[in-house]
Formats: structure tokens, sequence, C-alpha cells
């Protein structure tokens, strides 16, 4: 039977290394502080803002919270955006995202300074992402806390990561494209599949790893992974059917034939606010 690569024990000792920046950071008068800006109350947002806030209180960073109406204009957003990137006590900003179809989200991206953009959505923490060598070369930017997630299970788990093939499905900004970029970094062989993928499941069964970033529920099961391979879960989907959370995967299916997988939900999913708290106090150590 596979292993079930939970994740918080991850999440555990990457809070363990933070606390330890955020006391030499106190140690020298900066308090490492969050701003998190919200527009409007979509249920995501107010779940994920909750579990960051919990998250950061544990480790010492302070949380701002900046709320706008849904019905905000983007000059009030931009506004709020600016005034943080500016502020020197300020040194992470979320954005939580997607923003209201009448905002220009990718102009509200680009308004967070890279060096404060801890979610990774600037294309200065892109491009950051992109140039370095590995994941620790990393300058003036920050990897998506998702994608770096994946990365950081993959360690803790002691998965040998040097020339093996990775199959990452998906494609994304977030996950799928930053998590390929992190990978070829620790010098494994990646592929990159999508919806135009021909025989998706040839390509998978070719993976010693694979990362799954669909968005579609319990869409891959036996059929598609080589015995022992390692799999790592990245989707959420609620599933009307089962009426709780799945992931991209049928973990029951497969964990016979894997040698490790992240469980959805407690997989993935509980790392993220673990590597944002991280980031900010490496941004508030810098
Ligand atoms: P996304 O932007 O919708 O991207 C989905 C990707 O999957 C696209 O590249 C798409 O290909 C590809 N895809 C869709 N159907 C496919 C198929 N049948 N065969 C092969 N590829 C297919 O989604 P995302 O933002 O990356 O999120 C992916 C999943 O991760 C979602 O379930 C989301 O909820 C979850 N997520 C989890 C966390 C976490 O903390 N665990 C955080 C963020 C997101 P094309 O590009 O060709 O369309």
């Amino acid at each position: 039977m596979g292993e079930k690569m939970l994740g918080m024990p991850v999440a555990k000792a990457l809070d363990e290394k933070t606390i330890k920046i955020v006391e030499k950071c106190k140690n020298k008068g900066i308090t490492p502080t969050l701003a998190i800006i919200r527009v409007g109350e979509r249920k995501d947002d107010l779940a994920y803002e909750k579990s960051a806030i919990k998250r950061c209180e544990k480790v010492g960073i302070k949380v701002i919270n900046i709320i706008l109406a849904n019905d905000c204009t983007q000059e009030e957003l931009l506004s709020k955006i600016k005034k943080a990137g500016d502020d020197e006590n300020i040194h992470g900003i979320l954005l939580m995202r997607p923003l209201p179809k009448h905002l220009n989200e990718y102009e509200a991206c680009e308004a967070v300074p890279a060096a404060k953009d801890v979610d990774g959505i600037t294309k200065g923490s892109m491009a950051a992402v992109y140039s370095a060598k590995n994941l620790s070369q990393i300058e003036n930017g920050f990897a998506p806390c998702t994608a770096r997630s994946v990365l950081e299970i993959l360690h803790y788990y002691n998965v040998n990561l040097e020339g093996k093939k990775v199959i990452i499905v998906g494609r994304s900004l977030v996950i799928g494209k930053p998590v390929s970029m992190l990978l070829l970094g620790e010098n494994a062989t990646t592929v990159i599949c999508h919806s135009y993928t021909k025989d998706l499941v040839n390509e998978v069964q070719s993976g010693d790893i694979v990362v799954v970033a669909i968005g579609k529920a319990e869409f891959m099961g036996k059929e598609a992974f080589m015995n022992n391979a390692v799999v790592v879960d990245v989707g959420i989907n609620y599933s009307d059917e089962k009426q709780k959370l799945v992931g991209d995967v049928r973990t029951d299916e497969v964990i016979d034939k894997v040698s490790k997988i992240t469980p959805v939900p407690n997989g993935v999913g509980s790392v993220t606010t673990s590597v944002l708290a991280y980031h900010t106090a490496l941004a508030a150590d810098k």
C-alpha cells in the first residue's frame, strides 16, 4: 500500500523554519507583516483568508486586512495596492483572486511590487522563478505558494528528484508552469501535459513522479500510473456524488499501485498557507 504524503507535518516543519526567521526579524525591531487585500465577500476568499490569518498568528506574523467593496473601482483597488506596496512596514502582499469581473486583474497583480509578491502573481516573480537556477536562488520575487508546496512535500517525504521523469498535468501559471520550473531546478526531467496532449495516459504512465493539477474530480485512475509512481494530487474539487472534496485522482483506486500519494483533503492544500507565511518572513528578512 502506498504511503499517504500528508501535508500537515510538512507545514509544521516549514512553520518551525518561519518562526526562526520571524524571531530574527523581531530581534532587529522588524515585525514581519502580511497585507491581505480582498475585494468583496467570496466564500472561497473568506475561507483562505481565515486560514492564512491563523497560520500567520501561529508563527508571529502580523496581518493587515484591506477590504474593498465588491463594486469598488479599479482606481480604488490600485490605490490600496500601491499604498501597501509603498508601506515599509508591510513585507508581503496577498491579493485574493479571482477579482470581480469589472476589475482588471492583470493590472492589479502588476501593481504589487515583486519583492512583496509572496504568492508569485506578478511577471517579476515569474521571471525570478524562470531565471533562478533553483528554489533557493529565487531573488526579487516568489514562486506561487501552491507550486512551492508541491516541492516542499516532495522534499519532506524524501522523494529523490534528480534525473527522475516528472509528468505535470496542467499548465496554469499558478501550478503547472511554475512547478515544472521548480522541478527543473532539482534536476528532474519534466514534461508538461494539457488538454491538447495526445494519449495522456501513455504520457503519464512514463512518469516516475506525476503532479496532477487539472481541476476535474477523480479524473485519473489506476490505468494512468506506473507501478510505484509518486503522485502529487493538487486538484481540489467538490464531488456532488460523494458530497465531499476530492482530488483529480481516484486515490482509493491507485493507493495500492503507487509508492506515495498526497490525499485530498489534507495534502497539498494544508501546506500553502505555511509557504505564504514563510515567504512573508523571507521578504521581511531581506
Ligand atoms: P486551471 O487554470 O483551470 O488549469 C487546469 C489545467 O488542466 C489546464 O492547463 C488544462 O489544459 C488542464 N486540463 C484540463 N482538462 C484536462 C484534460 N482532460 N487532460 C489534460 N489536461 C487537462 O486550474 P488551476 O488553477 O491550475 O487548478 C488546478 C486544480 O488545482 C483545481 O482543482 C484547483 O482547485 C486546484 N488548486 C489547488 C490548490 C491547493 O492549494 N491544493 C491551489 C490552487 C488550485 P489547457 O491549458 O489545455 O486548458
